[in-house]
């Protein structure tokens, strides 16, 4: 890679961040385009990720002002009667990063790497001459890159401006998204948490609705509420009826609101096809998210980190489709095979009964031990010694829930077939090839949601 070799970076979320560092350093010319103003890019919160995927990136760790340790979880049922721990890996293992400090953390070895980053720039329309994307316009002018990385998100609007011919997917569907509401509030004085001990948790198919509710005493001291609904965002009047379920329930959260966001997540596989001539979408702009429930911060480093490694090592200077596809088929085999074994998962859990949620966490079925032995490797010094029984238990258990069994069976089975489909991703690219695979692997996700039974309860 030489540096007459210019990339655009169009959004500063960790994906586009990623390629442009490995980029940079590598030689190219690249810019990095953010419509938020320095200082104002990323959530004003923490989340959490795995440590190591720094150096799965081939990235150093930033310092310990970006990140503080992963909460202690809670999984609690949705008759909020049963509970399980979420185990704990050994410290450090999950970490949760100010979202802003690790832009800034990102943007930092960016710009040491060469790159150059205009805040404030908002980038609508692509470039396209001869189905080649040949750069963007900037102020009615065209400004020429040899390829445009769209790490605008999952609702890119850039992604739709791709000539037809590549099969990209324009716009991600209504029940490919989870719409979260995200607050924070005051503590309750000297009120104590839901569970002694854990800061974090989370309620499943909270109040029967497709989606999650926590409540979490974040390292503040305040309240971290999330509501999260399925294929369409929650009314305010759904948002004060949940929260009042949650108060009930955490005695720490109060109704003195500090702040509050309305925003989707993108919660599906990867999309078939990526890459046009000129053109890449990574990170979320690709869903590369796990897709259960909707983490791309990890997922879309990875596959921008694989991205910009063979694009690197294999010297490509034309950043043509075919060209740049062998990219996607590594991170297929890598991520993305098992991702759309979750997604099918996730969708099919969505339409489990609340009640088999609530017996499942009850702790007649598993308890944390069990959680803990299967979760934590042998190394670990918290996993628990294996105890006669442990398994047969379950076993046992399942034989008596004949129907539970078939819908396990039946996620289970769609899942690897999902899995399967994916990992015949086209090795070579020709776009009939590309188009008859995408044609199978959408349809899986669309003949799933087909046959959801929607619950009246999340209809509207
Ligand atoms: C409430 C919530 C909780 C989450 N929790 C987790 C979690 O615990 N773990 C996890 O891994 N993930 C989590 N995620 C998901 C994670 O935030 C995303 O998957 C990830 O940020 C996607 O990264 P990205 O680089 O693709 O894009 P983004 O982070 O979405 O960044 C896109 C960037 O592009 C910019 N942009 C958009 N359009 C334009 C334009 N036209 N011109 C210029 N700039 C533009 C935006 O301003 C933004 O900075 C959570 C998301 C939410 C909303």
């Amino acid at each position: 890679m030489t540096n007459t070799t210019r990339i655009a970076v169009i959004g500063m979320g960790q994906g586009g961040m990623v390629a442009a560092i490995k980029l940079a350093q590598a030689g190219a010319k690249v810019t990095v385009f953010e419509r938020n103003l320095e200082g104002k890019v990323g959530y004003p919160w923490r989340d959490d990720i795995t440590a190591s995927v720094f150096d799965v990136c081939g990235l150093p760790r930033p310092n310990q002002d970006v990140y503080i340790q992963k909460a202690k979880w809670l999984f609690v049922s949705p008759d909020e009667k049963g509970a399980l721990r979420v185990p704990q890996f050994r410290p450090f293992v999950e970490i949760s990063p100010n979202r802003r400090k690790l832009t800034e953390y990102f943007a930092d070895l960016a710009v040491k790497a060469g790159a150059t980053i205009n805040y404030g720039v908002n980038v609508e329309k692509l470039v396209v001459e001869d189905d080649r994307v040949i750069g963007i316009e900037l102020d009615g002018k065209l400004e020429r890159f040899d390829l445009v990385i769209d790490a605008t998100g999952m609702y890119s609007k850039l992604r739709g401006q791709l000539p037809e011919k590549f099969c990209v997917q324009k716009e991600p569907s209504e029940q490919d998204t989870m719409y979260a509401y995200r607050a924070f509030f005051e503590k309750n004085d000297g009120a104590e948490t839901f569970f002694p001990d854990v800061d974090n948790t989370m309620v499943l198919r909270h109040m029967d609705r497709d989606g999650i509710g926590w409540c979490n005493l974040n390292d503040e001291g305040n309240v971290d509420v999330l509501l999260c609904n399925i294929a369409r965002p929650l009314t305010d009047e759904e948002i004060e009826e949940r929260l009042a379920d949650l108060r009930k329930m955490n005695p720490i959260l109060s109704e003195k609101k500090l702040s509050d966001r309305k925003v989707p997540l993108s919660v599906r596989a990867g999309i078939a096809t990526p890459v046009a001539d000129g053109y890449v979408a990574l990170g979320d702009s690709a869903f590369m998210t796990i897709p259960v429930m909707g983490s791309g911060i990890e997922a879309g480093m990875q596959g921008a980190a694989i991205f910009a490694d063979y694009v690197i090592s294999n010297d490509v200077q034309n950043f043509t489709a075919s060209n740049m596809w062998p990219f996607y088929v590594k991170y297929f085999e890598k991520l993305g095979k098992g991702f759309a074994f979750l997604d099918i998962v996730r969708r099919h859990a969505l339409r489990f009964k609340s009640k088999y949620i609530n017996w499942a966490l009850s702790g007649k079925f598993v308890t944390d031990d069990t959680l803990k032995y299967i979760m934590l490797d042998g190394e670990d010094y918290r996993r628990p010694k294996y105890k006669f029984g442990m398994f047969s238990a379950i076993l046992w258990k399942l034989i008596f829930n004949p129907s539970f069994n078939l819908a396990i069976l039946k996620m289970a089975f769609e899942g690897i077939h999902a899995s399967n489909v994916a990992g015949r991703i086209p090795k070579k690219y020709s776009l009939e090839a590309i188009a008859k695979w995408a044609n199978k692997y959408d349809r899986l996700i669309a003949n799933c949601e087909k046959k959801a039974e929607r619950r009246p309860a999340n209809k509207k």
